[in-house]
């Protein structure tokens, strides 16, 4: 949560009007935006470029339209931002990596890889409350600040062009442009946590929360062996493991007060569980079965009986392929194959899977299995193909 952006007032007019009758859209209504820089500053050119940043977002092919998703994010970062409700426009992307990101102007971009590794609403407010940080304490002016003051080129920008915001428009692209822009640095991160903290204990969340969602993106990303993280990023931001070890100890401080907290499970699965095939679909499609394999198997211990995991699982294992992946795979296909509500994709792994293992008699079986379910698969005519030389 290293980066964050803004979105527009023309998206949500329809959205807000959808959620009429919400508790939120009252507090939206009542609460004004915090603070507009002066057009005449370099904060106010700050917000000029990002603006147009926004208007990008607002047209992006990634951006995720399903109404109620768009409605519940919405709702529960206004509740989290209090009175600031209105500075924050949000905007859902289809994108699989574990991210949100704020720009300084209140736009605030959700990628579905965090809905996805949320296991709860209490780790989703927690990220939220994070970015909202960002944004309060106005992190990235100070960065567009230090950044401009130590980079002679952006500085020979400025000059001349003092107390004209227009003129620090071309500076904050550039920093954009380079990434500079979202490098928050170690205290900004530590800070934006306190933030996001404070906000879980406030709306009544456990507490412990934040920590277990650090922990578990930790585990995702140890487990592949060829992610090493940027150097800038290792030197500006707090270790995952500081992080975890700050926020589990100021869990148990709040926990030892034996307040009743919760987790919002319920509404959370409502919401994100009909949506969260595609999603999963994209992250096994990004190319780190390592990953994908700890995720998905992070997910099903919450929900062992999920039929769309245990497939996405087996997916990942044929996708990683060691030592006895293949079995593994068999195995999570065979225990989605027994139960409800299971993807037809399921059928076709399995017949693919004895196909290759030259058991033709099972093979077939799937294939057929998987064509009655889903006739008009856009892979059907190769399927028909591979029964018929079975
Ligand atoms: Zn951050």
């Amino acid at each position: 949560m290293t980066r964050l952006a803004v979105t527009c007032c023309a998206v949500l007019a329809p959205l807000f009007s959808i959620i009429l009758g919400n508790p939120a859209v009252a507090q939206m209504q009542n609460s004004i935006p915090i603070f507009r820089p002066s057009l005449n500053s370099d904060e106010g050119g700050l917000w000029m470029a990002v603006e147009e940043i926004e208007k990008d977002t607002q047209r992006s092919p990634l951006l995720v339209d399903d109404e109620t998703l768009n409605a519940y994010v919405t709702d529960l970062v206004c509740r989290l931002a209090g009175r600031n409700c209105a500075s924050v426009r949000v905007y859902i992307l289809e994108i699989p990596v574990f991210n949100a990101t704020m720009y300084p102007n209140g736009m605030m971009n959700v990628f579905t890889g965090l809905l996805l590794r949320a296991e709860n609403e209490a780790q989703l407010a927690f990220v939220l409350g994070h970015e909202i940080g960002h944004f309060l304490e106005r992190h990235s002016i100070q960065g567009f600040r230090k950044a401009r003051d130590t980079n002679s080129f952006l500085a020979f920008l400025s000059l001349g062009a003092a107390g004209a915001g227009v003129n620090y428009v071309a500076d904050a692209a550039n920093m954009i442009a380079t990434g500079a822009f979202y490098a928050f640095n170690r205290d900004q991160e530590r800070q934006a946590d306190v933030h996001g903290f404070n906000a879980i204990v406030a709306h009544g969340y456990d507490p412990i929360q934040g920590a277990e969602l650090w922990k578990a993106v930790i585990d995702e990303q140890e487990a592949n062996p060829r992610r090493r993280a940027p150097s800038t990023f290792a030197a500006t931001h707090p270790s995952p493991e500081e992080r975890v070890r700050s926020l589990t100890q100021r869990a148990y401080e709040i926990k030892a007060q034996s307040k009743e907290t919760t987790d919002g499970l319920e509404r959370f699965r409502e919401i994100i569980q009909p949506l969260r095939s595609q999603w999963l679909e994209t992250e096994l499609n990004r190319g780190e079965p390592e990953e994908s394999v700890a995720l998905f198997s992070r997910l099903l211990s919450n929900e062992t009986e999920s039929a769309e995991l245990q497939y996405y699982l087996g997916e990942a294992y044929r996708k990683r392929g060691e030592e006895g992946d293949l079995d593994k795979a068999v195995e999570a296909f065979e225990s989605a194959a027994g139960s409800d509500g299971v993807p037809a994709q399921v059928h076709r792994s399995l017949g693919l899977l004895a196909m290759k293992n030259g058991k033709k008699v099972a093979a077939r079986d799937s294939l057929i299995r998987y064509l009655a379910l889903q006739p008009e698969a856009d892979d059907h005519e190769m399927i028909r193909f591979y029964i018929d030389q079975l």
